[in-house]
């Protein structure tokens, strides 16, 4: 079945932008062209002054987690069939926000697994899921719970085999310690050797690897084995703040290296606490923390960027306060950190999409899947019109937009 929808401009995904009314032609699950104007008699579905885009992808999710303030610890208290079926909401609040894909870079054993298959089944809707399985982690480090536990280099290749074996896409690993209680996120986790051998192992099987890096030694040892993407890039030190290093974030950038973003896990968290009538001495600590967190994280972004460091846009949601429809939040703290915001959703939708190594999707092209989505007014005049949906698009199929608790964009973080 053919159908056309036309818009007063439309966004690409590779940052390009075309005005003049253009017209998109969908055929079964695929788009089959764009077009100045429609055929001769076809149904055209118009949607005024509105903005075509590809459907939004988020590279750095949990599906395991609520996104409600809960902490690892207590979701992992929960059996998997609890941990499936919150994935399963998680997956469908996505989609309901116009993220028509995420990463998944850390579950429980296999549930994203199972949420991909369930999906790929037709059996419910949700967000096309990419996943990864368990992160591979040391002994009692980052994420431990999930299941990816293993330490020396032979065990790290029969890990890497086991989690290809059970359907991982890619690889993640914790390169440092994490939110996880009681792991060092200022020291790096593996060894070089240990490193290298999962690169090695994963490169082999044609999987990529992404590596949870906060500490600057962490994202030095992950250059050098070769990673294929950085998650979070952080500086963090032990008992002081974070403090950028600008040898290692020069090596990042002749790298060519991406790095996922992950700035509204802060936002999300300030957010939380700044709406609550009253905070105990526990709550103020953690939104002090969290605030001076967040202007580090977006200054070392705009460094990061100015050094030549190409990013993508993952929220972590689930971690935390991070909701499934965080990413719109997450492109505005990118756009604060001083990134056009064309460039803003190249990195949501085309750029995310080639980093990952999903080679049919993130643009609006001929050939390539029907994800994309329609908003009223125009999203590189105020990234907050990503908010208001008028069509989501997911393989051709249309789905609902959810209604959103909190319409109006979140309140700016970064203080003076
Ligand atoms: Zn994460």
């Amino acid at each position: 079945m053919r159908s056309f929808i036309r818009a007063e401009r439309l966004i690409d995904g590779k940052g390009g932008v075309i005005t003049g009314q253009p017209v998109v032609e969908i055929e079964g699950t695929r788009i089959k062209g764009v077009h100045k104007a429609a055929p001769e008699g076809a149904q055209v579905q118009d949607f005024g002054d509105a903005t075509i885009l590809p459907g939004l992808i988020d590279t750095h999710v949990h599906l395991n987690m609520p996104g409600n303030g809960m902490l690892l610890e207590e979701v992992m208290r929960e059996g998997p069939e609890v941990l499936l079926a919150t994935s399963m909401g998680s997956s469908a609040a996505a989609l309901g926000a116009g993220i028509t894909t995420v990463r998944d870079v850390g579950c429980f054993g296999t549930t994203a697994f199972s949420v991909r298959r369930t999906l790929e089944l037709g059996y419910a809707r949700g967000a096309r899921v990419m996943a990864a399985g368990a992160p591979i982690t040391i002994t009692g480090g980052h994420t431990w719970y999930m299941g990816g536990e293993a330490d020396g280099e032979a065990a790290l290749r029969q890990k890497v085999r086991a989690l290809i074996k059970d359907g991982a896409e890619f690889i993640k690993v914790m390169g440092s310690g994490g939110g996880t209680i009681g792991t060092a996120s200022w020291r790096p986790a593996f060894t070089q050797a240990e490193m290298n051998a999962i690169v090695e192992e994963s490169h082999w099987n044609e999987r990529r690897v992404t590596v949870h890096c906060l500490c600057a030694e962490s994202i030095d040892i992950a250059i050098n084995a070769g990673v294929d993407q950085i998650e979070h890039a952080g500086f963090i030190r032990k008992n002081a703040p974070q403090q950028y290093n600008a040898q290692v974030a020069e090596r990042l950038a002749k790298s060519g290296i991406p790095v996922t973003t992950t700035l509204a896990v802060g936002a999300t968290a300030i957010n939380a606490m700044r709406q609550m009538q009253q905070r105990d001495a526990e709550q103020e600590a953690f939104l002090g923390r969290w605030e001076r967190m967040l202007a580090e994280n977006v200054e070392q972004f705009t460094k990061l960027s100015e050094a030549g460091v190409t990013f993508v846009a993952g929220t972590d949601a689930g971690w935390r306060f991070t909701s499934f429809d965080s990413l719109v939040l997450e492109m505005q703290m990118m756009q604060q950190g001083e990134m056009p915001v064309a460039e803003c959703i190249t990195a949501a939708t085309g750029r995310a999409a080639e980093v990952i190594g999903l080679d049919d999707r993130g643009r609006i092209e001929a050939g390539l899947l029907a994800d994309l989505i329609v908003v009223k007014g125009n999203p590189l005049d105020d990234l907050a019109a990503l908010h208001d949906l008028e069509l989501i698009l997911q393989g051709g199929v249309a789905h609902p937009p959810s209604p959103r608790a909190h319409r109006a964009p979140q309140a700016m973080i970064v203080p003076e």
